[in-house]
């Protein structure tokens, strides 16, 4: 089989190093990717952007793709995975129609409120003073948030009345946000832990993935900007038996059966991230309709199972046959980021420490690199993403560190504490 990957970050290579471990595939092609992927034995970039849905259209019909995988929101959410079928080709992620649990924060929470599905109270707004005057009526915590598409970027958690009120006047008066900010969400402050989970679906029956947690801040001990993700780890020891079952019940069931009874299938990868309220119950934070990154970097470390048969199975409505393995290690991630990011960072700095041969225990996935003739450069914000397997979170942590210090780039920036409060819970 040949298995194309759509995308370019450190979750695309993850599922191309894993994609190509399966028997079953010759070769996997990844757009664009990056230089980890360029170097990965049995797979092949084509300088293909993610988003440029008729030329990846062209290239999977030229290239005999048999199964396209979409890494990103943008493509599903622009409708990719109707304009494959259309086709009659075989695309792994949510319809157009489905992806809009990212694609509107609006939709999801009226969504999410029809179906009695538990998430922080609400009410939309695409007109300010309107919001301005719930804003104070409610006072400060406060969370604002666009409605679109926004890189992560279109959430603000104010503490302050002043703040709410700046970050409603930012989206919707002064357009920062773009048609992102048209429309915006402004939502009861939640307390309690952070967790995300993730499952495979196919509408109906539900694979949940090996639990992870990552880390959005871009400081250690979780303070500083928020970022794409500086790190994450898998097992997640916030979600225990009886949380996952709550979450499957009260979140995923009821969100899948109410997606069906609006008309729409979900099929592909769900993530949901949430707040665990002290009581234990899951309230819905936001949906994304593909995987996370950097979860995918520690969950592909630790899936045993074939990621393509899964894929394949779930395209087939064979998913509920389907058992998958885990490695019972931990796995943890660290991200090494340019140095400014998320603000302004330079590209283009050599690499030097990048290993050379595979370890069983370690692995470092790209992000932001491209090659410069034979050298490694640097190419976005989240530049590496490394993994280390261990039989704790804490010695998954060390394994991850000692080869995290061993690569170097002028102005490397990473946090030193990913997976804190896994390793301190552990502790108690
Ligand atoms: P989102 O992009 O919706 O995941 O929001 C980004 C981050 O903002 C989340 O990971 C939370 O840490 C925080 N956040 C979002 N909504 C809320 C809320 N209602 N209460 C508390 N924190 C929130």
């Amino acid at each position: 089989m040949k298995i194309l990957i759509v995308g370019g970050g450190g979750r695309e290579h993850a599922l191309a190093w894993k994609c190509a471990q399966s028997p079953a595939v010759s070769e996997v092609l990844v757009a664009p990717g990056n230089a980890g992927t360029e170097l990965e034995p049995g797979v092949r970039n084509v300088q293909v952007s993610a988003e440029d849905i008729d030329a990846l259209l062209q290239l999977a019909a030229t290239e005999n793709i048999d199964l396209t995988i979409i890494g990103p929101e943008v493509p599903l959410v622009a409708g990719i995975v109707d304009k494959f079928q259309e086709k009659g080709l075989r695309c792994f992620g949510p319809s157009a129609a489905a992806s809009q649990l990212e694609g509107s924060k609006a939709f999801t929470k009226d969504f999410l409120k029809q179906h009695n599905i538990p998430t922080a109270d609400y009410r939309n707004f695409d007109e300010l003073e309107p919001a301005l005057e719930y804003i104070r009526e409610q006072g400060a915590p406060i969370v604002i948030k666009a409605d679109g598409l926004a890189a992560g970027k279109g959430v603000i958690v104010a503490q302050t009345l002043a703040e709410a009120e700046a970050a409603a006047t930012d989206m919707l008066g002064t357009g920062t946000f773009g048609d992102a900010g048209n429309r915006i969400v402004v939502e009861e402050f939640l307390e309690g832990e952070e967790a995300s989970f993730i499952v495979i679906t196919d509408g109906r029956n539900i694979l949940p993935l090996a639990t992870s947690q990552d880390h959005k801040a871009r400081d250690d001990g979780d303070v500083g900007p928020n970022t794409g993700g500086m790190g994450a780890y898998s097992p997640a020891p916030v979600v225990t038996p009886e949380i996952e079952e709550r979450i499957l019940e009260q979140v995923i069931r009821p969100t899948l059966t109410g997606l069906r009874e609006d008309g729409i299938n979900y099929v592909g990868f769900l993530y949901a991230g949430l707040m665990i309220t002290q009581e234990g119950i899951p309230k819905v934070i936001e949906f994304n309709c593909r995987l996370g990154d950097p979860e995918t970097q520690p969950i592909m470390a630790r899936l045993k199972s074939d990621l393509v048969a899964l894929c394949e199975a779930t395209l087939d409505g064979r998913l509920a046959e389907q058992q998958v393995e885990w490695d019972p290690r931990a796995a943890l991630g660290v991200v090494m980021a340019a140095g400014g990011y998320p603000s302004s960072y330079a590209r283009g700095e050599r690499i030097s420490g990048l290993p050379t041969v595979a370890t069983g225990n370690a692995k470092v996935f790209h992000a932001g690199t491209r090659m410069d003739g034979e050298d490694v450069v640097t190419s976005g914000g989240r530049v590496l993403c490394v993994v280390g397997l261990g039989d704790s979170v804490a010695e998954a942590q060390a394994v991850a560190y000692t080869h995290t210090q061993k690569i170097s780039w002028n102005n490397v920036y990473y946090r030193s504490d990913i997976g804190h409060r896994a390793i301190s819970r552990d502790d108690d």
